[in-house]
């Protein structure tokens, strides 16, 4: 038997009463959580729901996560976590996609009216049959969605036992849809194997603190693979706990890690700069910063570039390194560290973890030396896009899987992303990574964050323009960012206009929209 389910398990059986979910006052251990992930997986059987059957999750990061989560897994089913920004029409079209059977969702707030908009999508659904809303108030029966059902509701009578479904490794544990940014979200089907073999490998590579607490700030989105990587390689597979946090805010994550003595963050790099952001602008003694940096003793970094000014500052004030590491969805999701430990470059993505290959090839799949589009091989690759044989034939071959990622390879073997091939400018005939141009800027002292796109031009096909968020005390002008590129790049490189602006469109994952930015 290879259920995913086991991580909770585990911790039920050898610490049952260590905190295993943190929400504002509510503290549930690991007993109690397992405890109610069974009773969710007998209402899924009561329901209908067969092994193999998917069940659609769309909550934030609350206790109803892990509960829906691991319930479906235990009575065999596939957990398709939905991203809680989706409209009515997105939902229904993952529901259709997937063949879910069941749908979980959060009621959500009257800014983000989740419930509504996906009890619409589920009535849109005919195969979709069974809608349980996850209440905004905990333990109501009552659902404020007119004809809906609270899961406390239907937990009511439900047995705290269940004999958990012996899955095979290759069974489908989760399908998670790609964020997309380009064409329809594809759903990439991972197995037990890939979780557990991810969890087990990512928790290997994250340092303990010397007193043995284990506690990690989890804001990374859970229907997102690198948050449910944190959730289950942190608390489940080391028997630690999870604060949880539904939306990144830096004041608040602060708060939190001196609250609960947070030992370990992983975060998108905008996260990052977040934290540091809310550590310039807080007033004196607001919080405890030694007391923060002296309990951190983990942080990780990935989902995008994590440039290298801003990993120096934060190892500056928080007094641990941050470990860059690559991944996919598709990858389930670790490939690759940048860890101190073993051996770290700034701007590296680092080695392939344990078990996992990688090489770079050229379109047609040749391998290449130096530099090329990322290919990986091993126990993380999905199994394939659900339904999608002409998807899967063009990413998947002999075991490889091509990433869209470009990369060098520097003489040590260490991986370097370029950029995405997608994300490439073309200017004039020459290729521009706007990777190395972002870097650059981000070492300008008034550029707190920037993003670089290629737009439209008559002659050159296409011009490199940069937005550019600055520091809030200067007063540095356009011409003056566009020099200090123009004296660090190739000619056919450096921005020949920079917009400033106060915030960037970005992801629910904290990744930055270019396609909105052209
Ligand atoms: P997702 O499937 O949403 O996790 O997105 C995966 C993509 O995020 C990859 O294909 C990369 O383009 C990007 N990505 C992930 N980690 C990194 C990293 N450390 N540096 C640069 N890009 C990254």
């Amino acid at each position: 038997m290879l259920n995913l389910s086991v991580l909770l398990e585990d911790g039920a059986r050898s610490v049952p009463d260590k905190d295993c979910l943190v929400f504002g006052d509510l503290r549930l251990n690991y007993a109690l959580t397992n405890m109610i992930a069974n009773q969710v997986a007998n209402l899924l059987v009561s329901r209908g729901v067969r092994p193999g059957d998917r069940v659609a999750l769309a909550s934030p990061n609350l206790p109803y996560f892990p509960f829906v989560y691991y319930g479906a897994l235990k009575a065999g089913a596939v957990v398709v976590p939905l991203n809680v920004l989706l409209t009515p029409r997105e939902i229904a079209y993952h529901l259709e996609d997937s063949g879910a059977k069941a749908l979980f969702a959060f009621t959500g707030s009257p800014e983000l009216p989740l419930g509504e908009r996906a009890f619409e999508a589920f009535g849109q659904v005919d195969s979709c049959e069974t809608y349980i809303d996850l209440p905004g108030t905990p333990g109501a029966t009552e659902s404020t969605i007119e004809g809906a059902e609270t899961l406390w509701k239907a937990l009511e009578g439900q047995p705290g036992e269940f004999e958990t479904v012996q899955t095979g490794a290759e069974d489908t544990a989760v399908i998670i849809y790609t964020s997309g940014t380009t064409g329809r979200p594809k759903g990439a089907e991972l197995s037990h194997n890939n979780l557990l073999m991810n969890a087990v490998i990512s928790a290997r590579v994250v340092n303990a603190h010397p007193d043995g607490r284990d506690v990690s700030l989890t804001v990374l989105p859970l229907f997102h693979i690198f948050g449910q990587t944190v959730m289950l390689n942190g608390p489940l597979y080391r028997g630690g706990t999870l604060v949880l946090m539904p939306r990144f805010d830096g004041d608040e994550a602060l708060r939190l890690m001196e609250k609960e003595g947070v030992t370990g963050f992983a975060g998108v790099p905008t996260m990052y700069w977040g934290l540091l952001n809310a550590v310039q602008a807080a007033e004196p003694g607001a919080y405890d910063l030694e007391k923060i940096a002296s309990n951190m003793v983990d942080a990780a970094s990935g989902g995008a570039s994590l440039p290298g000014q801003l990993a120096e500052d934060f190892t500056k004030t928080f007094g641990v390194e941050i470990k860059e590491g690559y991944g996919l969805s598709e990858t389930s999701p670790v490939v690759s560290f940048n860890n101190p430990k073993v051996l770290a470059k700034t701007g590296s993505i680092g080695l392939p973890v344990w078990g996992v290959e990688m090489k770079l090839i050229d379109p047609d799949w040749n391998e290449v030396q130096d530099e090329g589009e990322i290919a990986v091989r091993g126990h993380c690759v999905m199994k394939g896009y659900h339904n999608r044989p002409e998807a899967n034939a063009e990413v998947l071959r002999d075991g490889w899987f091509r990433t869209g990622d470009i990369a060098r390879r520097d003489e040590d073997g260490m991986y370097f992303i370029v950029d995405r091939s997608k994300d490439m400018i073309i200017r004039g005939g020459y290729n521009v990574y706007p990777r190395e141009i972002e870097e650059v800027l981000m070492t300008h002292p008034a550029v707190s964050l920037a993003a670089v796109v290629g737009v439209p031009h008559d002659t050159h096909g296409e011009e490199v323009k940069a937005f550019v968020i600055k520091d809030a005390d200067t007063d540095a002008t356009e011409q003056e960012i566009i020099d200090f590129a123009k004296e660090r790049l190739a000619a056919y490189k450096y921005p020949r206009s920079v917009e400033f602006r106060t915030e960037l469109p970005m992801t629910a994952t904290g990744k930055i929209l270019k396609r909105e930015l052209r």
